[in-house]
């Protein structure tokens, strides 16, 4: 597909997991629980942070100005915010379930040998999400194949920038401190492996069962076994 790399990028939803595990199992697991854990679990730095971004909503017509804090996350979440406050709060009802053995991160079977294989070749794994870094890292500690965080070196979020931004990815090639072009990133959105691109790293777009199909230029996997060749 492309030349060799050492450094995978690895996007999450539709790449190492189905979209359905997000959408379908994730944010109604949080949602279920979040009236109850603002009862008995919000602690006061939550509360605050929340409560300093509902004050700067610039939203007037949100009907979220005077409810409680759980009936506000809940509407932040029905309408997909970005609100830090909204994800630390989820990140900690789904450590709770991660812990409690309720949920296991979905990883597509082909993805922990495919890791081991490339950090055996001496490469290195990284991923980037717009879920947070915690959620990231408990999906993948968690997972339906296993603890698979010794397989990966670091965890990047939207604190970078956003995902089909070029200069999201300069950002994390700075930080991983390796040159663009020995990066190679997958994702199944286009337009985030154009932004990669973009910032000088190859990119292949993953399609995965699940996903929505997309026309494109761009070389494609099925299965992390061809990341070998990628
Ligand atoms: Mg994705």
């Amino acid at each position: 597909v492309a030349a060799p790399a050492d450094i995978l990028l690895l996007d999450i939803e539709g790449t190492t997991t189905p979209i359905e595990f997000v959408y379908g199992t994730l944010f109604p697991y949080a949602r279920e629980r979040m009236s109850a854990f603002v009862r008995t679990s919000m602690n006061d730095e939550e509360l605050r942070e929340l409560e300093a971004e509902r004050r700067a909503e610039a939203d007037e017509s949100a009907p979220a100005w005077r409810v409680p804090p759980d009936e506000y996350l809940l509407w932040l979440m029905s309408k997909d915010r970005k609100s830090r406050a909204l994800k630390r709060i989820q990140g900690r009802i789904w450590e709770a379930g991660y812990l409690d053995g309720s949920l296991k991160g979905t990883v597509f079977d082909d993805v922990a040998p495919a890791l081991r294989a490339w950090r055996a070749a001496g490469g290195r794994v990284y991923i980037y999400s717009s879920g947070s870094v915690l959620a990231q890292q408990l999906l993948f500690r968690y997972s339906t194949s296993g603890d698979l965080t010794s397989l990966i070196d670091g965890y990047f979020d939207t604190e970078v920038g956003g995902k089909r931004e070029s200069g999201s990815y300069r950002t994390i090639a700075q930080r991983i401190g390796a040159p663009s072009s020995s990066i190679l990133f997958v994702s199944d959105i286009p337009e985030e492996c154009a932004a990669a691109n973009g910032a000088g790293m190859r990119a292949v777009l993953s399609v995965r069962p699940g996903n929505a199909p997309c026309v494109s230029e761009l070389p494609v996997i099925r299965n992390f076994a061809e990341l070998a060749q990628a």
